[in-house]
């Protein structure tokens, strides 16, 4: 089995890096940055969507690991304590692997024909650089509304416990294709109406947001960021192509929600 091992940076981060990676060659696996079969991250969060962004192209062959060396992480649940036995895990058992659904982000300019497709694993973010974002609110190929404040939030269901729930969205269980839209400080009055609930979606429901003021376009991508001054559309659906996460032990969805938000 070929691995890779990928670090937030930080000394802590890299030396527990070091380790895996030896202890891994000493069971004879092979380290292979280009085509691993697991990815073994060591960070938090943040670092296991690097990865995931890095390894975009081979989510087929490619499972995710997280080790978080900060907080407790959603996709990064293991303990630093617990790399001896998540090696011996990795080394001497076929693991299961869990898929989880991932957000297709398809971004059209006024410029020309060309897109730009995306994938997120937490969310896509849209909103405007100065002043408010003016955008009419597309769902399955008919106007649904005319969304006029900070931004709009569209999210996957293992995202909807990062940048949604702080926007008072709903929390998903991933084994739910789908993905769910929530608004930031939609202005609403007399003149201008949204519905004001977080909207999830299903399975094959297209959201096309179509920008109505003339203004530079900030959009995000889980942690990437672009600015954008000739955005014609943003299309979002469920993708196609899902993420996949290795698994070693049961370590329930909802027990890592109840670890992250609750305690004990
Ligand atoms: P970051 O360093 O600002 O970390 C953001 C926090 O989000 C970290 O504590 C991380 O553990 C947590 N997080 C990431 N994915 C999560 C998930 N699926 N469920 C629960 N918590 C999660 O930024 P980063 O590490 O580069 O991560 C980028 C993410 O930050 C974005 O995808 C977005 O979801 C999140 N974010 C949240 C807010 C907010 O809550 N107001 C604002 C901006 C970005």
């Amino acid at each position: 089995m070929h691995f890779s091992v990928t670090s937030r940076g930080d000394d802590t981060s890299n030396a527990l890096r070091k380790k895996i990676i030896d202890y891994l060659q000493e069971f004879g696996l092979k380290l292979n940055d280009e085509t691993p079969d697991i990815v073994i991250t060591v960070g938090g969060d943040g670092t296991l969507l690097h990865a995931f962004h890095h390894f975009h192209e081979r989510l087929d062959e490619t499972s995710f690991v997280g080790i978080h060396t900060g907080h407790l992480g959603f996709y990064a649940d293991w303990k630093p304590e617990e790399v001896e036995k998540l090696v011996i895990h990795i080394a001497k058992t076929p693991f299961q692997v869990v898929e989880y659904p991932l957000l297709e982000v398809v971004v059209r300019h006024h410029n020309g024909p060309q897109s730009d497709r995306y994938l997120a694993l937490n969310e896509c973010t849209v909103k405007t650089m100065e002043g408010s974002l003016v955008c009419n609110v597309d769902i399955k190929g008919e106007k649904f509304e005319t969304f006029r404040g900070d931004g709009l939030c569209i999210s996957t269901p293992s995202g909807s416990t990062a940048y949604n729930k702080a926007l008072g969205g709903a929390i998903l269980h991933p084994s739910l294709a789908s993905m769910q839209l929530s608004e930031m400080a939609s202005i609403n009055n007399r003149v201008y109406r949204t519905v004001g609930s977080p909207l999830i979606l299903p399975q094959h429901h297209t959201c096309l947001l179509k920008p109505l003021n003339d203004v530079e376009m900030q959009i995000t991508i889980d942690h990437k960021s672009m600015i954008d001054q000739s955005v014609k559309s943003i299309q979002c659906r469920v993708a196609e192509e899902k993420v996949r996460f290795a698994r070693f032990r049961p370590f329930t969805f909802w027990k890592r929600v109840k670890e992250s938000f609750i305690g004990e």
